[in-house]
């Protein structure tokens, strides 16, 4: 993939995102710039999609830096909420809305149910634009199936990661170490895949 990357700008203002996201490109040798270091005017997220927005982030900050960039588009979509906070997982209890206040506001969604009832899937998906106008761009998404704790549980990750728990692999979002998180996750997911899109050609 390095022949045709050999530099990216991160669309993301996250810093739980970008310090996975950094992680994961490691091993790839590219050159990782973050959209902070340019004059990236904030997006209107106005899709209603994960993909649609995305692009709009990607397109933007590559744009604004004049180098290929990847878009992170991500969240929680918890299934006795019909697929709620969704797109707005980071604006759920308002616009303004910190993690804390989001997870309270989950907890109070789901006070009562039952943990059958409980069941929640964190979504990735990353759009590579090679420059603004890539009508081709590479798109990948990833996918992590659990459920929603009655409390927070672990001091690691970001965001909905304390309230999320991985019943397969019996651990918390939270409890997990970069890595590991990095492997399993629906970011860890849509990023293997889109590196296999770029080795492809
Ligand atoms: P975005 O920046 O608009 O894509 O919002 C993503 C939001 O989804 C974050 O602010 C978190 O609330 C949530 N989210 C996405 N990925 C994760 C994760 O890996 N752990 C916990 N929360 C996440």
């Amino acid at each position: 993939m390095n022949q045709a990357i050999e530099k990216l700008v991160l669309a993301s203002g996250n810093a739980g995102k970008l310090k996975e996201l950094s992680r994961l490109l490691e091993p790839l040798h590219i050159q990782v710039a973050v959209q902070s270091d340019f004059n990236v005017d904030p997006v209107d997220e106005t899709g209603l999609t994960f993909v649609e927005n995305a692009i709009l982030k990607a397109r933007e900050a590559s744009r604004a830096s004049g180098l290929p960039a990847l878009g992170d588009d991500s969240g929680l979509a918890v299934d006795a909420l019909k697929g709620r906070p969704g797109i707005f997982s980071s604006r759920f209890a308002s616009d303004q809305a910190d993690d804390e206040a989001n997870n309270a506001l989950l907890l109070e969604k789901l006070q009562g149910l039952p943990s059958n009832r409980r069941g929640a899937a964190f979504h990735c998906c990353l759009v590579l634009l090679r420059h603004p106008e890539d009508p081709a761009p590479l798109i990948a998404t990833g996918r992590w199936e659990g459920r929603i704790l009655e409390s927070p549980r672990g001091e690691g990750g970001f965001g909905y990661d304390p309230l999320f728990y991985d019943e397969t692999r019996g651990v918390g979002a939270a409890e997990l170490a970069l890595t590991e998180k990095n492997r399993i996750s629906h970011r860890g997911q849509a990023l293997q895949k889109l590196i296999e899109k770029l080795e492809n050609g």
